[in-house]
């Protein structure tokens, strides 16, 4: 196969390590992304942020459990907010930030093992893109 017909099963498969779910501050919240998960666990919004976020700059992300996990990470079932976790979340490893800065890519693999190293440039930003337009399409 010819690398410019290469699809995102060639370059990523999520091994459920976990890994992702780990470390503090990178997943963000927005204001109707805390709504649908305080819906989803039956809290109220600002319940929701006082117990499961912390403040990050102007916005919120998800708070880290004492073990250094997202709070919302068990170990044995892993995200236990899967329906309405947040698009960081669901989109990994294909961000639209990879159209911009491909170099990036490499660093991402680093912590997640299901990302394959060193794709072409163009095969990558040919892949996301058309994940991406699919998003959109889909809504
Ligand atoms: S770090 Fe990568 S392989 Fe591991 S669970 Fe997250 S997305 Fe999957
Ligand atoms: S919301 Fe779910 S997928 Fe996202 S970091 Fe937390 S446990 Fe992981």
């Amino acid at each position: 196969m010819d690398s410019i017909s290469k699809t995102e099963d060639d370059i990523f498969k999520c091994r459920m390590c976990g890994s992702c779910c780990s470390g503090f501050g990178g997943t963000y919240v927005s204001r109707e992304e805390c709504l649908a998960i305080s819906q989803f666990i039956g809290c109220d919004p600002a319940s929701f942020r006082e117990k499961y976020c912390s403040v990050s700059g102007s916005g919120y992300v998800l708070a880290t459990s004492e073990d250094g996990n997202c709070i919302f990470f068990d170990d044995k079932k892993g995200c236990t907010i899967h329906p309405v976790k947040p698009p960081m979340c669901r989109k990994w490893p294909f961000i639209e930030a990879v159209i911009h800065h491909p170099e990036n890519w490499n660093v991402m693999a680093g912590s997640c093992p299901g990302m394959k190293k060193d794709v072409p440039w163009d095969v990558l930003k040919k892949i996301i893109s058309v994940k991406i337009n699919n998003q959109n399409i889909a809504g």
